[in-house]
């Protein structure tokens, strides 16, 4: 079968979920219009600041916008946030104390993350007796009779840990719906602490974010979809007033909160690139799908299976050697706006365990709203692919793939 011809029929095979993408993001789009209606959004938000930043009106009203698109209390973003792994590194060192447990029902979190919780000498929360537990998915779901025997009259737990979408796993990322139902049942057990949502890649996916359905705290990075593809650096955090204003005194100092914090180039973007958000991960939801459907009809095993509809922007694609894996990401890169003739060479990234081979042809440095791809090297060689500014683009880098695979 001819490429254009494999693309036209996978089109018109998606065309009720990208149908229904348009939907969720113009009612996302509607709701970051209403945030800044509601908070009178000016042009004078986009002033810079200097110095300490008191005062700083673009600061404030860009974290009231975010907390009210996020359905909670309040919300800190900022460009002093360097990453997600950053962001949700201090709701750990936020919320919890000597002697707590933070308990993960998602299984280990994020490889970045593992030696921030059970690092040793290196400033860890296990270097600060904070102890860590975790019950692995089961198939994918919640282990729910181990998780209410543990929780069931604990009063050691002081955080129960959700991350939301698949990482370096072979799984499905959870649904909005399902992140209400863990929320309930977790409450259920009469659990009184901080229920966290490691929201990477799942902002805008759904017409709720996880604060709006029970999480009291969630987080992620604007070079990842709040960011809209746009926003030059930064994280965020949202959730309730109480453990938001932890996180701020964890960010800066308990005696400043938020109160202090400049940016000398003012928050444009960081507005423009949340306004944008919702279309941007439309089409990269949209490229996701494309990849899948087309992938799976070549015969390759991809998660989600492109029956459903996609739960994050991410997308895994199994291949049965290194060098058809990592022919696949170079593809990728070739196809990119920038650095396009770059040969990759996987590295030994900051954080990770295994080497990793990364396309990134990206006008921001790694961002991964852009469409990008990536993989540990080894077995099974899984490739995860997410982003994609524009569906053309993706369907550019799609054809190029498809051009190398048929060879
Ligand atoms: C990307 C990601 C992180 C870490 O974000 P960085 O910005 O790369 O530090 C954490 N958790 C998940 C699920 C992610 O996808």
């Amino acid at each position: 079968m001819e490429i254009e011809q494999l693309i036209t029929i996978c089109e018109s095979e998606l065309k009720e979920k990208f149908d229904a993408l348009e939907n969720t993001s113009a009612k996302n789009t509607e709701k970051v219009l209403d945030a800044f209606r509601k908070n009178r959004l000016q042009l004078r938000h986009f002033n810079n600041s200097t110095g300490y930043g008191y005062g700083d009106d673009g600061r404030d009203t860009l974290n009231a916008v975010y907390a009210d698109v996020f359905g909670c209390e309040s919300a800190i973003v900022s460009p002093n946030i360097t990453c997600g792994t950053h962001a949700i590194t201090l709701a750990l060192y936020a919320v919890l104390r000597p002697f707590d447990t933070l308990l993960s029902i998602t299984g280990n979190p994020y490889d970045t993350l593992m030696d921030t919780i059970l690092g040793e000498g290196n400033g860890s929360l296990k270097d600060f007796k904070v102890n860590f537990e975790k019950f692995d998915l089961i198939n994918g779901k919640i282990d729910f009779t181990s998780v209410e025997k543990r929780l069931k009259g604990a009063t050691d737990v002081k955080m129960v840990y959700i991350q939301r979408s698949r990482g370096y796993d072979w799984r499905n990322s959870l649904s909005i719906d399902g992140i209400e139902e863990i929320c309930k049942f977790v409450r259920g057990t009469g659990f009184k602490g901080c229920i966290f949502v490691d929201n990477c890649y799942g902002e805008f996916v759904n017409v709720k974010e996880p604060t709006a359905v029970g999480a009291d705290l969630c987080a992620g990075s604007l070079i990842k979809n709040p960011g809209g593809g746009i926003v030059p650096t930064g994280g965020y955090l949202a959730g309730k007033k109480e453990y938001v204003d932890l996180v701020s005194n964890r960010l800066t100092s308990p005696s400043l909160g938020a109160e202090v914090g400049s940016y000398a180039y003012g928050y444009q973007l960081f507005y423009q690139g949340l306004f944008l958000a919702p279309h941007t991960v439309k089409e990269a939801l949209k490229t996701n799908l494309l990849f899948g459907k087309c992938m799976d009809k070549l015969g390759y095993k991809t998660s989600p299976c492109t029956d459903e509809m996609p739960c994050d922007i991410t997308r895994s694609i199994m291949f049965d050697s290194e060098k058809s894996l990592t022919d696949f990401i170079q593809s990728i890169q070739n196809a990119s706006p920038v650095d396009n003739f770059v040969t990759l060479e996987a590295w030994d990234m900051p954080g990770y365990d295994h080497k990793v081979i990364m396309a990134a042809g990206c006008f921001v440095q790694g961002s991964s709203i852009e469409l990008s791809a990536d993989a540990p090297i080894k077995e099974p060689y899984i490739c995860y692919m997410q982003g994609g500014l524009t569906y053309e683009h993706g369907k550019i880098a799609l054809k190029s793939v498809l051009k190398n695979l048929m060879k």
